[in-house]
C-alpha cells in the first residue's frame, strides 16, 4: 500500500548537500540550485564538483577494489551488508520518496511504490550475492580439468537519468556490489539528492569506505570525465541514445573500458481486436502516461487493429481524459510535473509538430495550468503516418502515437518500425498471435496481456539502438564480472622435449 502517512508541505529552506568520497562527506564549492518541478521553489543545493573531485573518488574507489577489502568478503558478507540496506531504506522509505518527489515532480504515491521496488533490488541482489559462480568442465579428458572463474571487473562509474533517479540507481547499485566491485556516481545534476542518500544507508549498512562514491554535477564536465577516465575498468551509463554514442567514442580513445548503455526507446503496445479491449485501454492510458511518459520503456506508438482502432481510440481516449495530473505531494495524483523545462518545450514542440504534420488530436495536446510548475495532458493523436517525428523520435513526454494494422505480418513490420528495441506489449486472447508477436518483434522486454510488469529477477534490457548489456537479476551482477578460464593439468606431464 502506498498510503501517504502525513500531509506533506514544501522545505522551507533549501537542503544543501555534500558529496561523497572514499567514506566521508566533503562539502561543494559552488552549489547548484534545484527547484521542485510541481511547484518552482527551490528545494536543494547541491555541489558543482570539479573534475579534482571524481579524481579523488575514482583514485578511493580503486583503492577499495585493490585491498579486496569488499571484493574479499564471501558473498554471504556481501548479502549481509545488502540485506542492511534494504533494512534501513524500508524505515526510510518517506524521507527517500519525499526527495524523490521534489527534484524530480513524479506523483508521491508513485515513489514510494519505487521505494519498494527499489528495497526488493537490494534484497534479490544480495541473494545473488551468494549464488554468483562459475562452472567446470570435466570433459577435457582425464589429464586436463577446466574452471571458469567469475571475477570483478573492478571500478565502475555509472551514470543515471533524471526520470528514475532512484529506481534506476536501485536497479545497478546493489547488483553491481554483489559482484565485488568498487564504483564512483553521477547522478545528473537536477536530480542528486536520493543518490547522496543511499551513500547514508550505504554506510550505516556497513558497507566499506571508498565502495561506494557520488560526485555531483553536470553531464559535460563530470559525466564526460567519468566517461573519459583511464582508471575506470567499466561505465554504465542510462540516459539518451545521442550521450550513449559519445560514451563509445569517450570509451574507444580512453582505456576500451567496458561499457552498459541502457538507451532511448519508441514502444509499440499492439492491440488485437480479440483482446479485453477495456484492459488494453486502461494499460494503453498507464503505459503513456506513467511517470509523465518520462520513462524508456513507455509504450508510445499504438499499433492497434484497424476493425476496432476507432472504437478503441475512443475508449483509450476517454479514460485517458479522466487521469488526475496534479500536484505531486497530494496522494490522489497520478501524473504529476514534467521534470525539467527544456524536457517541457520539447514535448510541447513534439505535440505542435504532430498537429502540422497532419495527425489529430483525440484528446490532450495541450499544457495543464495549475498556477506553478509544468504539466501536460496524457495526448494521443490519430491518423499517425510513418515518416512524422511523432511516429519516429522518442518525445519522452504523455504522447501517444496510434497506427492501424489488418494482418499479423503488417502488426509485427509496424512494430519493428524503429532503430530502438526497448520494450513491447502485445494484447490478444489468441496464443498464436501473442508468440508470434512476441517471438518476432525486436525488443528487450516484452509484456503479454500486462505493461511496465515485473521484478528485479527480471534481467532489463534494450536490443538495436537501445543499448549494450543487461542490468538486475542474475545477468545484472554476471554484466559486471569478466570470466577467467581455468586449466588444470592432472598426472605427469606429456613431455616436449624428449
Ligand atoms: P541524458 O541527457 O543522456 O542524461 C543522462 C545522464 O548523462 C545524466 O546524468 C547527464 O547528466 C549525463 N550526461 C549528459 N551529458 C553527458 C556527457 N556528455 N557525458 C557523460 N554524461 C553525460 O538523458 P536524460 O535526458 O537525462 O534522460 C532521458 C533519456 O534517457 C531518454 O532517452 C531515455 O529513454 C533514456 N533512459 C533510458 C533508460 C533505459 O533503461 N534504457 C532508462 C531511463 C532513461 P546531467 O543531467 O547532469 O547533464
Amino acid at each position: 500500500m502506498n498510503k501517504v502517512s502525513r500531509i506533506l508541505t514544501l522545505p522551507e529552506t533549501p537542503r544543501t548537500f555534500g558529496f561523497f568520497v572514499d567514506g566521508e562527506w566533503r562539502e561543494g564549492g559552488d552549489l547548484f540550485e534545484r527547484a521542485s518541478p510541481g511547484h518552482g521553489v527551490a528545494v536543494t543545493r547541491i555541489p558543482k564538483c570539479t573534475v579534482a573531485d571524481l579524481d579523488d573518488a575514482v583514485a578511493a574507489a580503486r583503492r577499495a577494489f585493490e585491498d579486496r577489502r569488499w571484493s574479499g568478503l564471501s558473498g554471504a558478507e556481501r548479502a549481509g551488508v545488502l540485506l542492511r540496506a534494504a533494512a534501513i531504506l524500508r524505515q526510510r522509505r518517506d524521507e527517500i520518496a519525499y526527495w524523490e518527489v521534489l527534484e524530480n515532480g513524479k506523483p508521491i504515491t508513485q515513489a514510494l511504490g519505487e521505494i519498494d521496488h527499489c528495497i526488493a533490488c537490494f534484497e534479490t541482489a544480495a541473494g545473488v550475492a551468494r549464488l554468483l559462480h562459475g562452472e567446470s568442465f570435466n570433459s577435457l579428458g582425464d589429464k586436463l580439468f577446466g574452471l571458469t572463474l567469475r571475477e570483478p571487473i573492478g571500478v565502475v562509474g555509472l551514470i543515471t537519468p533524471w526520470n528514475f533517479p532512484f529506481l534506476i540507481l536501485c536497479e545497478r547499485v546493489p547488483f553491481i556490489l554483489a559482484s565485488g566491485c568498487a564504483l564512483v556516481v553521477k547522478p545528473s545534476e537536477v536530480t542528486s539528492a536520493t543518490t547522496l542518500l543511499l551513500a547514508e544507508v550505504l554506510a550505516e549498512a556497513g558497507l566499506p569506505a571508498g565502495v561506494y562514491n557520488v560526485v555531483t554535477g553536470s553531464g559535460r564536465t563530470i559525466g564526460q570525465a567519468l566517461t573519459e577516465h583511464p582508471d575506470v575498468d567499466m561505465l554504465s551509463f542510462t540516459g539518451s541514445t545521442a550521450v550513449g554514442q559519445s560514451c563509445v567514442q569517450a570509451s574507444a580513445a580512453s582505456n576500451f573500458k567496458k561499457l552498459g548503455l541502457e538507451l532511448g526507446g519508441k514502444n509499440p503496445i499492439v492491440v488485437f481486436a480479440d483482446s479485453n479491449l477495456e484492459d488494453a485501454a486502461d494499460a494503453a492510458a498507464f503505459g503513456i502516461s506513467f511517470n509523465t511518459g518520462q520513462c524508456c520503456v513507455s509504450s508510445s506508438r499504438l499499433i492497434v487493429e484497424a476493425s476496432v482502432a476507432d472504437a478503441f481510440e475512443a475508449l483509450l481516449a476517454e479514460k485517458m481524459a479522466r487521469i488526475r495530473v496534479g500536484d505531486p505531494l497530494d496522494a490522489a495524483t497520478q501524473v504529476g510535473a514534467i521534470t525539467t523545462e527544456a524536457q517541457n518545450a520539447t514535448i510541447l514542440g513534439f505535440i505542435d509538430k504532430g498537429r502540422s504534420e497532419g495527425a489529430r488530436v483525440v484528446t490532450g495536446g495541450a499544457a495543464v495550468d495549475l498556477g506553478r510548475g509544468s504539466y501536460i495532458a496524457p495526448t494521443l493523436f490519430s491518423g499517425v503516418t510513418r515518416d512524422m517525428a511523432i511516429a519516429c523520435d522518442e518525445i519522452f513526454g504523455p504522447v501517444l502515437s496510434s497506427f492501424r494494422f489488418e494482418t499479423v505480418e503488417e502488426a509485427v513490420a509496424l512494430a519493428n518500425d524503429t532503430v530502438y528495441g526497448l520494450a513491447a506489449s502485445v494484447w490478444t486472447r489468441d496464443i498464436d498471435k501473442a508468440l508470434t508477436v512476441t517471438r518476432r518483434v525486436r525488443a528487450g522486454r516484452f509484456w503479454v496481456n500486462t505493461i511496465m510488469a515485473g521484478g528485479p529477477e527480471m534481467p532489463l534490457g534494450g536490443f538495436k539502438q537501445s543499448g549494450w548489456g543487461r542490468e538486475a537479476g542474475m545477468l545484472g551482477v554476471e554484466e559486471y564480472t569478466q570470466v577467467k578460464s581455468v586449466h588444470i593439468e592432472t598426472g605427469p606431464r606429456a613431455r616436449w622435449i624428449a
